[in-house]
């Protein structure tokens, strides 16, 4: 069994690789639902949803997240009644989020409603959020304000500079049933090429999740966000200097830490950092990572899977 420390596209991509070289009912995806909200009483989970409608091959192409075919017909209706429009829900979107609310009002956890939500779309993959507990992304930006994710990223398009960013109510939140044991029974875990600090950061900071990738005899390897030194999309050149780290592959795994990584895959593009990032004691490898088809993507898992093989060996 393969675990995947999982944002969104980023990992939605890298899992579409790693499903085509190994069987996907072997991989359990632990998913960051730090950047959840409520809109109009419903609750929706970008990343999870991300890869959900990646696996199975829902997902907008050009966008690459939310539906294809999607139309905004309740959004427009809303507009009626003077809603500010700045977080768009799609008509089918919304169905996931109508029956996860309903579900989650029932009493069921966001990890039951997370394995009905992927069995509907026929995802193999097992998605476990990190936590089945509230624990928000909050950034503060530079004008003292303390934003939630979406706000910031979504509500302000990511333009106030940043001064640091935490996760609101981490300290009481427990890892969703299934997070810890996988981590502990899995034969590598790989930390996917999402945002560091919004993505795998946050989940990191749930109690016990950190604790257990460093103690954990699995051997774990990370894959670079960053390509050529620059994001491939979204907004981790803007927090990672917020939280002290350059943007950069070796700043990526410094960031993480030889205590959280024995191996490191970076995109050939920064293959002048691998001693860098070696010396820091983490074992690194150069290919390419640009995952815009599905090949590459299964060519990277593939070197993470022998990477992984070989630090446990
Ligand atoms: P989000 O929650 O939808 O923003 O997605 P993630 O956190 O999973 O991923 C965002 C990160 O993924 C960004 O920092 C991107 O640079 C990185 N990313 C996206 N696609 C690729 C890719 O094909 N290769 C690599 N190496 N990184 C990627
Ligand atoms: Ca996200």
């Amino acid at each position: 069994m393969y675990a995947v420390l999982a944002g969104g596209v980023g990992a939605a991509r890298f899992l579409r690789g790693l499903t085509a070289i190994v069987p996907a009912d072997e991989v359990v995806a632990i998913v960051n639902v730090g950047d959840d909200l409520e809109r109009f009483g419903l609750r929706v989970c970008p990343d999870l949803d991300s890869i959900t409608y990646w696996l199975s091959g829902t997902v907008h192409p050009e966008q690459q997240w939310g539906r294809a075919d999607e139309s905004h017909v309740v959004a427009t209706e809303l507009e009626r009644f003077g809603h500010d429009p700045w977080f768009t829900l799609g008509d089918r979107d919304l169905g996931v989020h109508i029956h996860r609310s309903w579900r989650l009002g029932q009493g069921a956890s966001l990890s039951q409603v997370a394995e009905e939500v992927r069995r509907a779309f026929g995802v193999e993959v097992r998605l476990i959020p990190a936590t089945d507990d509230r624990a928000e992304t909050r950034i503060v930006t530079q004008d003292g304000r303390d934003l939630h994710f979406q706000e910031y990223w979504v509500g302000e398009r990511g333009a106030p500079p940043v001064a640091g960013v935490h996760l609101a109510g981490a300290a009481d939140a427990r890892p969703a049933p299934g997070v810890v044991e996988a981590l502990l029974d899995a034969d590598a875990i790989i930390i996917a090429p999402s945002n560091p600090v919004v993505s795998i950061d946050t989940i990191l900071a749930i109690p016990g999740i950190a604790e257990a990738l460093r103690t954990t005899p699995v051997p774990v390897v990370g894959v670079s966000p960053i390509i050529g030194g620059q994001v491939v999309r979204g907004m981790a050149h803007k927090l990672l200097p917020a939280v002290g780290a350059e943007v950069s592959a070796a700043g990526v795994a410094a960031h993480y830490g030889p205590e959280v990584l024995d191996g490191f895959v970076i995109d050939t593009a920064d293959a002048d950092a691998v001693d860098a990032i070696a010396a820091l004691g983490i074992r690194c490898v150069a290919t390419d990572t640009m995952m815009d088809d599905v090949e590459v993507a299964a060519s990277l898992a593939r070197t993470c899977l022998e990477l992984a093989a070989e630090l446990a060996g």
